[in-house]
C-alpha cells in the first residue's frame, strides 16, 4: 500500500512493527532488508548503511534515527524509498541515546534534503513520537508520517582505515590542498559510483565532500592515502589520480608566478612629499586612489533563536539553500562575463558548502534539539568554520571566511532582516575599510563608488585580493586592527602597490598623488593606444610581437591586445587539462581552430613538453628523482612515438588544411635530437602529402645556446625559453619560492647565452624569438631587441607596454643598452640600466 502524500516513498510493506533487534547493527540490517525486499536498493546497500555509521551520527534526536547509505553508494539505490523499523523497547544508537523509530532512507542524488524536510514533520512533538513508538497500527504510523522522511549525508571518518584499492599520493601543490583544486577533486570523485576516500594520517575524508577534504589540512609534501571501493574501484581510482596529478602543473605555475610577483622589486610607485599618518599592510592590488574612508561595520548582531515547527524549519532551510545556490550561479555567471572564467571559478568552490552533508545534518540535528532554523544554520556554519580556522593553516582559514560568507547568504535567504546590506548605501569615492571582505561582496562592489579597499585581515593570495586585482581596485590587506579605528569620512590615499593607507593627507600630498594618478593613467592610455601598431623603433627596426596562448578561445583577446600572431602555443595543456590523451582528430580540430581564430597570422605550435613540473598521470611515466633533469620535452617525444606521431600528423593535417603554422620542439640539447625529429616529421609529411612546415627548436638549456651555431644548421628558427634557460643556467629550480628573487633572467650569464644564440643563428641565417617571461617585461623586451632577437611572444596583457617601450626607443640605443648589460657583473646592475635606458 502506498499513500499519496509520500509520493511512494513509504509503503506498508516497508514498515515493521514491534521489532526487537539485539543491537544497532541488527536494527540497521532489518531496516535495510525492508528496503531490499521492496526493490528500493541492492543488497549491498545494507553494508553501506553500516559503514556510514562509522563516519557519521545518524541519530536525529527524540528517539528517531535515520540510517542511510554512503553518498558514494548511491548507485545501489534503485529508487527513493523509506523503511521504518519500530522498536518499542528502543535500541541503543549511541551511548545514552535510544532509537525507537529507525527510519532507513534510500535516496538518490540530492533527494536527501527534500526527504529530510519531510521527516522533520514526524518529530514535531514528543507525545506523537511516544505513541508511534508503541502503536500496533502500521497505517497510523504511515499516516503520522504523512509527508515523510529522510536523511542527511555526512562526512568524516573516526577511524583511519583505507578502502580496498589504495594509492599513495604526495601533495605536489605548493599551496597544499586548497579550495580550488579540492573542488576539482570533488568533481572528479563524483564522476564515479565507487566510494572514494582520502586519508591524511589519522584523518579521513570522503573524496566527494569539499569541506571534509579541506579539513584534512594537507600541505605540500604531505603524503595522502587515496582509496576506493565499489563499482570499478580500480579504474575510478586511476582516473581520479590522473585528474589530481594533472592539476599539479597549474598549481605550481600559480605558486611560482605568485612567488615571482612577491619577489619582484616593487615598482618605484608613489612617495608622499611629506609624512602623512599611514597604516601599513600588504599590497594586494596595485594602483593609487584618493577618497574618503567608509568603514564597514562588522556584522556582529547575534542571530536570535526562534524555534518553529520542525516541518516549517525544514522547509525554510531547504528553500534558503536552493535560493542561495541560484544566487551563486548567477554571481558566477556575471563574474565570468565581467571578470573572466578564472575568477568565476571562485564561486564554484564557494557554493560547495550548500551540498555539504555534514553542515546540513548538523543544522537539522540542532533544529531537532529545539533551536530555530536561522540559529541552527548559523551555529552549524560557525562550528565548521571554527574547525577549519583551528587547523592553523592560512589557506584553510581563508576557506573558513568563504564558508561564513556563504553562511550569511543562506541566513539572508532564511530571514533578510538578519543580515544587513552594509554595501547597499556607499558614499561616492570611498575607500572601503573592513575587517575582511568576502569574495562575493568584493565581486559585487559598486566600482563607481568604491575606489579602493583595505582590510585588517586576509592575505595577498586571498580570493578577495584576486578579485580586487581583476577589478583594477587598488587594495591592501592584512593591515591589522588599527585600520578599524579610522573614522568614517577621513580623507585617505590608498596605495595598493606599497600596501599603504595614508590618512588626512596634506594638500601637497593630495596634489602629488593626483599628479601620479594622472601620469599612470596617461601612460596606460598611451600604451593601449599604440597596441595595434607594429613594434617599430623610432629608427625603423621592426620586432614581431606574438602572444602565448593555448586555446582558440583566447585568440580574440590576444588580437585585441595587439598580438600579431601566436609565438607559443603550449600543447601540453591539452593533455594536462584532461584525464586522457587527446586523439589525433581532437588535436587536428584544435590546431585548425587556433589558426582560424587568429585569422591566418603566424602560429608557432610547440610539441608536447611533458616532464619537469608538467607531469601527466595518464601517461604513466616512470618516477624520476629529478624530473627537471630527466626525460623531459624532446627526450620524451623521442621515446614515445605514440605521443609524438599523432601530434605531428594532426599538425601536418592542419597545415594541409591551410593553417600557417610552424612546429617547435622543446628542450633540445643536442644536434642528433633535432635530426631525428626532423626525419620523423619529414616521413609523416610525405605520408600525408602535406606542405613543408618550418621546424624550430626552443633554446632552453645552456648546451643549446652554446651550440646554437651547430643547431642552427638543422633548425629553421629558434625561440628562447628564458624561464628554463634561467633555471638551468643558474641551477635554480624555477618552482622554488625561496630562490625566486635570485632566478632573475636578467642575470648577465643568461644574457650572454642569449647573445650566443643570436650569433649562432645568424651564422646560418636563422631568426631568433623569445617566448619566456623576459619577453613580456618592457625593459627585458628592450634588451632582447638590442641583443638581436627578432620576435617576442608574451601573455596578451603584456603586449601594450612592451610595444610602447619598443616604439619609443631607437634601435641603436637598444643595441648600446645590450652591450652595457653584457658587460655588467650582476642582475641588479643590469636592472639599474633601466633608469638610463633608451
Ligand atoms: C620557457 O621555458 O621559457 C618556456 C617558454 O617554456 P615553459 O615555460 O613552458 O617551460
Ligand atoms: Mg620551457
Amino acid at each position: 500500500m502506498s499513500i499519496h502524500l509520500t509520493e511512494g516513498l513509504l509503503s506498508g510493506e516497508r514498515v515493521r512493527l514491534g521489532a526487537r533487534p539485539a543491537d544497532k547493527q541488527q536494527a540497521i540490517a532489518e531496516a535495510a532488508q525492508l528496503l531490499v525486499a521492496s526493490g528500493c536498493v541492492d543488497a549491498a546497500y545494507a553494508d553501506s548503511m553500516v559503514r556510514r555509521e562509522a563516519v557519521a551520527n545518524t541519530f536525529l534526536g527524540h528517539g528517531v534515527a535515520i540510517p542511510h547509505g554512503l553518498g558514494e553508494d548511491r548507485h545501489l539505490v534503485r529508487r527513493n524509498g523509506i523503511a521504518i523499523l519500530q522498536v518499542p523497547a528502543g535500541v541503543e544508537w549511541n551511548p545514552g541515546q535510544r532509537a525507537h523509530l529507525v527510519v532507513a532512507i534510500a535516496a538518490q542524488s540530492d533527494a536527501h534534503i527534500a526527504i529530510l524536510r519531510r521527516l522533520t514533520r514526524l518529530i514535531q512533538d514528543e507525545a506523537t513520537l511516544a505513541r508511534l513508538a508503541s502503536t500496533d497500527d502500521a497505517t497510523a504510523l504511515i499516516a503520522a508520517l504523512d509527508d515523510p522522511p529522510a536523511a542527511a549525508d555526512a562526512g568524516r571518518a573516526a577511524e583511519a582505515v583505507d578502502l580496498a584499492e589504495t594509492v599513495e599520493w604526495t601533495v605536489g601543490y605548493p599551496a597544499g590542498l586548497h579550495a580550488r583544486p579540492a573542488s576539482r577533486w570533488v568533481e572528479a570523485a563524483r564522476a564515479h559510483a565507487a566510494r572514494m576516500q582520502v586519508r591524511h594520517g589519522h584523518e579521513v575524508a570522503d573524496a566527494k565532500n569539499l569541506l571534509a577534504l579541506l579539513q584534512l589540512g594537507a600541505r605540500a609534501g604531505d603524503r595522502l592515502h587515496i582509496s576506493a571501493e565499489g563499482r570499478d574501484a580500480a579504474a575510478a581510482l586511476a582516473r581520479f589520480r590522473a585528474v589530481i596529478d594533472s592539476l599539479t602543473a597549474q598549481e605550481k605555475a600559480d605558486a611560482a608566478l605568485a612567488a615571482q610577483r612577491a619577489a619582484q622589486p616593487k615598482a618605484a610607485g608613489w612617495t608622499p612629499p611629506d609624512a602623512p599618518v599611514c597604516i601599513a599592510g600588504i599590497g594586494a592590488s596595485p594602483g593609487l586612489a584618493i577618497g574618503v574612508v567608509h568603514r564597514l561595520a562588522a556584522d556582529e548582531a547575534p542571530i536570535p533563536d526562534h524555534p518553529v515547527a520542525l516541518s516549517e524549519g525544514g522547509t525554510r532551510l531547504h528553500e534558503a539553500l536552493c535560493a542561495t545556490r541560484q544566487q551563486l550561479e548567477a554571481l558566477a555567471d556575471d563574474t565570468a562575463r565581467r571578470l573572466g572564467a578564472a575568477d568565476a571559478a571562485i564561486f564554484k568552490a564557494h557554493g560547495e558548502p550548500l551540498n555539504d552533508t555534514d553542515l546540513i545534518t548538523l543544522t537539522c540535528q540542532l533544529m531537532v534539539e529545539g533551536h530555530g532554523v536561522a540559529w541552527s544554520w548559523n551555529a552549524a556554519v560557525e562550528r565548521l568554520a571554527a574547525k577549519l580556522s583551528a587547523l592553523g593553516n592560512a589557506v584553510l582559514a581563508g576557506r573558513a571566511a568563504d564558508l561564513r560568507d556563504v553562511g550569511r547568504r543562506v541566513l539572508a535567504n532564511i530571514d533578510p532582516s538578519l543580515v544587513r546590506d552594509a554595501l547597499g548605501s556607499l558614499p561616492q569615492h570611498c575607500v572601503l575599510l573592513a575587517a575582511d571582505l568576502s569574495p562575493s561582496d568584493t565581486a559585487t562592489l559598486d566600482t563607481t563608488k568604491v575606489i579602493g579597499l583595505a582590510t585588517a585581515q586576509g592575505g595577498p593570495t586571498s580570493h578577495t585580493a584576486i578579485l580586487a586585482r581583476t577589478l583594477g581596485l587598488p587594495a591592501l590587506v592584512g593591515a591589522g586592527a588599527a585600520l578599524l579605528d579610522v573614522g568614517d569620512g577621513t580623507p585617505a590615499i590608498v596605495d595598493g602597490g606599497s600596501g599603504r593607507l595614508y590618512l588626512d593627507p596634506s594638500p601637497a600630498a593630495l596634489d602629488s598623488a593626483r599628479a601620479s594618478i594622472a601620469e599612470q593613467a596617461a601612460t596606460r592610455a598611451r600604451e593601449a593606444e599604440g597596441r595595434r601598431q607594429p613594434a617599430l623603433t623610432t629608427d625603423g627596426h621592426a620586432i614581431d610581437i606574438g602572444a602565448n596562448i593555448n586555446l582558440p578561445e583566447q585568440a580574440a583577446t590576444a588580437l585585441e591586445q595587439g598580438a600579431e600572431g601566436v609565438g607559443l602555443m603550449r600543447t601540453e595543456f591539452l593533455f594536462l587539462e584532461r584525464a586522457r590523451t587527446p586523439s589525433e582528430d581532437e588535436q587536428f580540430a584544435i590546431y585548425v581552430a587556433m589558426a582560424e581564430a587568429i585569422g591566418g597570422r603566424p602560429l608557432i605550435v610547440r610539441a608536447l613538453d611533458i616532464g619537469g613540473d608538467k607531469q601527466v598521470a595518464h601517461l604513466d611515466l616512470p618516477h624520476e628523482d629529478n624530473p627537471f633533469l630527466g626525460v623531459r620535452g624532446a627526450r620524451l617525444l623521442l621515446r614515445r612515438a605514440d605521443l609524438l606521431e599523432p601530434q605531428l600528423r594532426a599538425l601536418y593535417r592542419a597545415a594541409k588544411a591551410g593553417a600557417a603554422l610552424k612546429i617547435m620542439f622543446p628542450m633540445i640539447t643536442s644536434v642528433p635530437e633535432i635530426q631525428r625529429l626532423r626525419a620523423i616529421c619529414e616521413r609523416i609529411r610525405i605520408e600525408l602529402a602535406a606542405p613543408i612546415v618550418p621546424l624550430g627548436i626552443m633554446i632552453e638549456v645552456p648546451a643549446a645556446a652554446i651550440e646554437a651555431d651547430a643547431l642552427a644548421r638543422h633548425a629553421d628558427f629558434f625561440s628562447i625559453g628564458t624561464n628554463d634557460l634561467t633555471q638551468y643556467t643558474l641551477a635554480i629550480d624555477r618552482q622554488n619560492p625561496e630562490l625566486a628573487a635570485e632566478a632573475d633572467s636578467l642575470h648577465p650569464a643568461v644574457l650572454r647565452l642569449i647573445r650566443m644564440t643570436v650569433d649562432g643563428a645568424a651564422r646560418h641565417g636563422r631568426w631568433v624569438g623569445v617566448c619566456g617571461g623576459l619577453a613580456g617585461d618592457p625593459f627585458g623586451a628592450a634588451l632582447l631587441a638590442g641583443l638581436g632577437v627578432q620576435e617576442l611572444s608574451m601573455t596578451p596583457r603584456e603586449i601594450a607596454a612592451v610595444k610602447s617601450r619598443l616604439r619609443g626607443s631607437r634601435f641603436d640605443a637598444l643595441k648600446g643598452l645590450a652591450e652595457q648589460a653584457l658587460a655588467c657583473e650582476t642582475a641588479a646592475e643590469v636592472r639599474a640600466l633601466d633608469r638610463s635606458a633608451a
